[in-house]
């Protein structure tokens, strides 16, 4: 069990909040959700399911310049796509702007704030340092009664954004600094996404975040590290305003991924620069796009509940991520057959004319999902690839003279290789089979080495594949200076692949419906996808050939 759990635990044994548990998930509409948050949204929906409570989605919409509507509905999609549910208690800071606004004339009129006519670079240099005390503005004894009425003059719009703010009166000399008279109000002239231009005022994180766990019923307060120094002032605010409900904040590492940016701002750089195909764009740590690249809710819960809840920062690898996915899809994915870059075999001595149907499995892993049948016929592709002209020892798929299986069908031998003219490249393989070894066995015993996978011309549908790569071939991309960050873009991370051949199976195959294409990976089929073309985004390979692959490159 970890730390927080152990905490839950013994607040129900003490009967703390008469045992109940309510936790809440609170993003900040100003992006699409991202792995990291994956994980507070599994901890936060968890925690509520494992002691019978429940959690809330909270929007933390308190700075309308940089949040919209489109972020809160890709907020919802992602919550719901995860396997959350938040039933009705779908919240908005927004919603409590009158009672936040209450709240601070309250603290006013306890002498508790003060309206500071500071500008934000004097607060800033009056703030002091880690090691130097901060100085008390020359405001902060300005009386009572002339606090209330520049603060609703501030509301009323009476001045101009930065003239003047609402500062808690704490303390200047506090050894933290989040401690020093924070502002908790400011002017803002901002269009707000819900609360139109309602306000011209609005509430800092802080103050707005502990008031609305409160007004909420919030037992638990869930949150990453780095707000463990404004603890001490969440806990002020609430004692302050001797409000009913004071929630227990509590804070854990936040996930970090190698190969991987998660700061929203460089997200929204990449995808406002155009680096990336939007928000969902697969290659990207989203929800949004790891849905789109076909990873299972499941997986990434089960990524979630596998690094745990710790209290201390680590970087976790990215391969523990897509190891959860592949465990995921190997058990459930239907398997097909699929060539990315078709080269023609004529099967010179299959009877003209003739098709036949061969049975395939359709999951190893899963005996109950039964079998299919696979068109075979004399013209059929295999994958460039697995033909060389002059093969080194180890090689075990086709060439000249050599012998191979092809996947649920028969053996054949390669007699003869056609090239291109005038580009030299294999165009074309003449090939025997042998009708014997149907079903993929010899009757002599002989043995062959390689299996390989193949498509029916006939019967094969086109299509499209898109092959991703890490967006980043660095470890720590999250360290790369702004200047440095466009042009450290993995510039193979996409690869599209257009003359691609598969298995009529696929004809039926579903958007967001994930497959395996035998010995290539597993496939996710998009949205742009018809009957007649088929469009696949690869979601992960089979196995693990990167981190060899990245100690070759060295
Ligand atoms: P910002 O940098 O804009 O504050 P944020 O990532 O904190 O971004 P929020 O929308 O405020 O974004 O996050 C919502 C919740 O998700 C918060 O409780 C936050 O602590 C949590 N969260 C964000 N990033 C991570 C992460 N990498 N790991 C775990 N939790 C995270
Ligand atoms: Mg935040």
């Amino acid at each position: 069990m970890d730390f927080i759990r152990q905490k839950i635990t013994d607040d129900i044994k003490a009967n703390k909040n008469n045992g109940k548990v309510l936790t809440r998930f609170p993003p900040e509409p100003n992006g699409y959700l991202h792995i990291g948050h994956a994980k507070s949204i599994c901890l936060n929906f968890g925690v509520a399911r494992d002691f019978n409570g429940l959690c809330n989605l909270r929007f933390d919409d308190t700075n309308p310049t940089k949040e919209e509507e489109e972020y809160v509905l890709s907020i919802k999609d992602a919550v719901r796509w995860l396997g959350f549910d938040w039933e009705n208690r779908e919240f908005y800071a927004s919603d409590y702007f009158e009672q936040l606004y209450s709240f601070a004339v309250k603290l006013i009129e306890k002498g508790k704030a003060y309206v500071c006519d500071l500008s934000a670079e004097d607060i800033r240099s009056y703030r002091g340092t880690l090691t130097e005390a901060g100085k008390e503005s020359p405001y902060r004894n300005r009386s009572v009664a002339e606090s209330l009425k520049h603060f609703s003059e501030m509301r009323e719009g009476k001045y101009k954004e930065g003239e003047k703010v609402l500062r808690a009166k704490i303390d200047m000399s506090s050894g933290n600094i989040n401690m020093r008279d924070p502002v908790i109000y400011r002017i803002l002239f901002a269009h707000h996404h819900r609360t139109k231009d309602k306000w011209c005022i609005y509430p800092m994180y802080d103050f707005a975040h502990a008031l609305s766990d409160s007004i909420e019923g919030i037992t638990h307060s869930l949150c990453t590290l780095e707000f463990e120094d404004h603890r001490p002032l969440y806990d002020w605010i609430l004692d302050e305003l001797s409000v009913p409900c004071h929630p227990q904040q509590i804070e854990f590492a936040r996930l970090n991924l190698n190969y991987t940016v998660m700061s929203k701002r460089k997200l929204l750089y990449l995808v406002q620069s155009g680096l990336v195909n939007g928000w969902d764009d697969p290659r990207l740590p989203t929800i949004a796009g790891m849905k789109k690249r076909g990873y299972p809710p499941e997986a990434i819960r089960k990524f979630c509940e596998t690094i745990g809840i710790a209290k201390r920062e680590n970087v976790v690898d990215i391969q523990l991520l897509e190891y959860c996915v592949r465990e995921e899809l190997n058990k459930k994915a239907q398997r097909v057959m699929g060539v990315l870059r078709p080269l023609k075999v004529i099967i010179t001595n299959y009877p003209q004319g003739h098709s036949e149907e061969l049975d395939a499995v359709n999951n190893p892993e899963d005996p109950a999902s039964g079998t299919r049948k696979v068109p075979f016929s004399r013209i059929i592709y295999i994958e460039q690839d697995d033909f060389l002209e002059n093969p080194p020892k180890d090689y075990f798929r086709l060439s000249l003279g050599k012998e191979v299986r092809l996947r649920y069908a028969y053996f054949i031998k390669c007699e003869k290789a056609l090239k291109d003219e005038t580009t030299g490249r294999i165009k074309e393989l003449h090939c025997t089979y042998d009708p014997l070894t149907k079903g993929g066995n010899a009757p002599d015993g002989r043995k062959v080495k390689g299996t390989i996978h193949w498509v029916a011309e006939p019967t094969s549908i086109e299509g499209e594949a898109r092959l991703y790569d890490r967006l980043f071939d660095m470890e720590n991309p999250s360290e790369i200076s702004d200047d440095a960050f466009a042009s450290s873009i993995n510039k193979k991370s996409l690869e599209n692949i257009f003359s691609c051949r598969f298995e009529p199976f696929l004809k039926k195959a579903k958007a967001g419906e994930v497959y395996q294409l035998e010995r290539l990976g597993y496939f996710c089929v998009d949205s742009s996808s018809t009957e007649t073309k088929i469009v696949l985004n690869r979601t992960v390979t089979l196995k693990d050939t990167w981190a060899k692959i990245a100690q070759k490159n060295k």
